[in-house]
């Protein structure tokens, strides 16, 4: 099998980077949790900031055992698949060796390609730049909304209303607008108390 077989197949992955830290956002706020940051994006979010990941061909190509034994050197046993999209490739291969070895498995996804793997939290976060597919909505047990334009209430409540009744939703504020709407944001979660606030902890932190 060729190196393009095998990321075709998810045996391979391209890993920009891989690290253990703290989970600074979402419903996982505080847990120490080991990162795996696939490469390639073609979401194109205009505020991203991680622009780096979006070429896949950057990135070194490792086998998903590579990738476990790595993990394994941490004593944390959460892992976070985020990117860059992970759902580009088929996580079947990966999320299956990480959960023989034990780990509880968490993905942070835009959902704009069809979902793959097997995991014990999806973190589903829309894009206005690229429509989410809809296998994503029966899987998300979170909903978290970046907000970085008054629209943004009205584009969270429209995703709302397509996931799962148990999704846990968050509107959280894009770092450089976060003085501009924090105000806001409070003041919509007080009047919609399904929602509640996520911020980027790791970044007052100053951790990955
Ligand atoms: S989906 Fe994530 S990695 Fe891709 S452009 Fe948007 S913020 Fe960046």
């Amino acid at each position: 099998m060729d190196k393009k077989e095998a990321v075709d197949k998810g045996m391979m992955l391209p890993v920009m980077e891989a690290f253990y830290t703290i989970q600074g956002e979402g419903v996982h706020t505080g847990t120490p949790a080991y990162f795996i940051r696939l490469g390639g994006c073609d979401v194109g979010c205009v505020w991203c900031d991680v622009k780096e990941s979006w070429e896949a061909e950057k990135w070194p190509i490792h086998s998903v055992q590579e990738i476990v034994n790595q993990a394994l050197e941490y004593p944390g046993r959460m892992v976070v698949i985020t990117g860059g999209e992970p759902l580009m490739y088929d996580l079947g291969p990966l999320t299956a060796l990480l959960k023989k070895e034990g780990f509880t498995i968490n993905i942070e996804t835009s959902g704009a390609h069809p979902f793959s793997g097997q995991f014990d939290w999806v973190c589903f976060s829309p894009k206005k730049f690229k429509k989410p597919h809809s296998s994503i909505y029966e899987h998300a047990n979170e909903l978290k909304v970046v907000i970085f334009h008054k629209s943004d209430f009205d584009f969270a409540e429209k995703h709302a209303d397509l996931v799962n009744k148990s999704c846990h939703k968050l509107l959280q504020p894009e770092w450089s607008k976060s003085s501009q709407y924090l105000g806001s944001i409070i003041e919509y979660v007080k009047s919609n108390p399904e929602w509640k606030i996520s911020l980027q902890t790791h970044k007052f932190m100053d951790i990955p």
